[in-house]
């Protein structure tokens, strides 16, 4: 009777913690609460008082791929680590679930631009095919094939094919129609490149598996709470949260700005000379079924034009590649990969399986509103005229639309920022991770943990 009152007291305690928890979030948390119900034995672990003053060591600002990442790398190797995100939920929201869903190889980065995005991309690379295959995160390493389809898109085709070979991306070849045309039927081209390490991912099922291994190692996630204010003081950063029309003040050492779409102006807060400002890029796709007819059928690899040049307005530069490299120099263009087509999963039988929807986007323009998510898409026609000429049997009849997403590209430079703040080294600012920021977060987890251990 007696070990039977213990164990119901103790329950009710337990109750009560998880209540308290929930009405004073950052006054009370209660990390991790293991009941082991085998053997009967409740044991609480790790209970600790948060007071609204109290300092704490490490805050990340957002929960995306990269706040996630960050979170699981570094609670293999520290200890309290608070990560604020303003959506009720981690369910990668923003950039994380709205995008292609490619694991890049790492053709597109030439290191003179984007150091950063060529060697993390790269590095990325296997990381996440070995994540995703031990932590049961649905992947596909499909490959790729970058299409040229006239003699004038070849040049620039063999650019990336330069760029492969400088970032040492493994397996890039340049193979003629047939092969290209064995490997994907109902492709046109003149000749193409194969990335045998491109792929896919579930980018949502990606960012849950983060966020849940990251708090089963004791990470303290505080949903449904927006940083509106970070200012450097007492050697450490006072944070300001909202969270409805409740206001929250606490004190961490190292704060790490993951805030993706917002991370310029998080990076202003706190040092208001950071000259970062994020150009929010809308990127809308559209899908096709392929097994609507045989002519559309798809054996499931990337499918991409090949890097073209843009005005800074969006619109398509048609220029032979010197001319690009001409315009490039003025700042009157810059290249995009380009409208392309990409397998996505189907969940069959509780299983993520390849499945019957390829998507054909992203088309992209210039917004204001960070999150414009608003449902007047493009018309299928742009996809048609985009894809046309590398999948010829594609109609507009066979084109729906299917979603949007925003980029945080950064308007003064093409590589991420990644570094300790120049005047306040603790506080350490991601920004402008746009593409391929899924495919590195791994990568960029490990680079940030670097960071961290050198300015700690
Ligand atoms: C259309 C599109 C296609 C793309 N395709 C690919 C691709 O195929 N392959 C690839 O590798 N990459 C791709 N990307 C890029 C990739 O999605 C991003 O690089 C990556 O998701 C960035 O993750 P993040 O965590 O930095 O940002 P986000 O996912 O935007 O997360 C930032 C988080 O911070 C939170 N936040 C912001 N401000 C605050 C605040 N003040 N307080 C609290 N929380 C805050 C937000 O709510 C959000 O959850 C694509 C992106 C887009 C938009």
């Amino acid at each position: 009777m007696k070990i039977f009152l213990y164990y119901i007291s103790q329950t009710l305690a337990a109750l009560l913690l998880i209540h308290l928890r929930f009405i004073y979030r950052f006054r009370l948390d209660v990390a991790l609460l293991v009941f082991q119900v085998d053997n009967l034995n409740f044991v609480f672990s790790k209970i600790r008082k948060v007071p609204m003053s109290e300092r704490v060591p490490i805050t990340i600002i957002g929960a995306g791929a990269v706040g996630c990442a960050i979170a699981y790398q570094l609670s293999k190797s520290y200890q309290e680590i608070f990560v604020i995100e303003k959506n009720s939920k981690v369910t990668a929201e923003n950039q994380s679930s709205r995008n292609s869903g490619v694991v890049h190889a790492g053709i597109y980065y030439p290191k003179d631009l984007g150091k950063l995005k060529a060697e993390l991309c790269v590095r990325g690379n296997p990381e996440l095919y070995d994540f995703c295959r031990e932590f049961e995160v649905a992947h596909a390493q499909t490959g790729k094939l970058v299409l040229a389809a006239s003699e004038a898109e070849l040049e620039y085709l063999q650019d990336s094919m330069r760029i492969a070979r400088e970032n040492q991306v493994p397996g890039a070849q340049l193979i003629s129609e047939q092969q290209a045309k064995k490997l994907e039927p109902n492709i046109h081209c003149i000749k193409a490149g194969y990335f045998p390490t491109s792929g896919i991912v579930e980018a949502t099922q990606l960012v849950h598996k983060l966020y849940s291994l990251a708090s089963q190692a004791g990470v303290f996630f505080i949903n449904g709470t927006e940083v509106v204010d970070a200012k450097p003081e007492r050697g450490a950063f006072k944070i300001t949260t909202r969270s409805g029309e409740r206001k929250e003040i606490f004190e961490s050492e190292i704060v790490i700005n993951s805030a993706g779409l917002y991370s310029d102006m998080v990076a202003r807060w706190v040092n208001p000379d950071s000259p970062f400002d994020i150009l929010p890029i809308r990127g809308e796709s559209a899908k096709f079924y392929k097994n609507r007819r045989t002519e559309l059928y798809h054996a499931g690899l990337n499918i991409y034009p090949t890097p073209h040049a843009i005005y800074t307005d969006g619109t398509k530069a048609e220029v032979s590649f010197s001319e690009f490299q001409k315009l490039f120099k003025q700042k009157k263009v810059v290249k995009t990969v380009g409208v392309h087509l990409t397998p996505t999963f189907d969940l069959i039988d509780n299983e993520y399986q390849i499945g019957d929807i390829v998507t054909i986007g992203p088309a992209a323009q210039r917004v204001e509103n960070r999150e414009d998510y608003s449902e007047n898409l493009l018309p299928p026609v742009n996809y048609l005229k985009a894809v046309k000429n590398i999948f010829p049997a594609l109609e507009t009849e066979d084109i729906s639309l299917h979603q949007t997403g925003v980029q945080a590209k950064l308007l003064q430079q093409y590589d991420w920022v990644i570094q300790p703040d120049e005047k306040f080294p603790r506080f350490i600012q991601l920004i402008g991770i746009d593409s391929p920021g899924l495919t590195a977060c791994l990568a960029i987890a490990r680079y940030v943990e670097e960071l961290i251990r050198s300015v700690a």
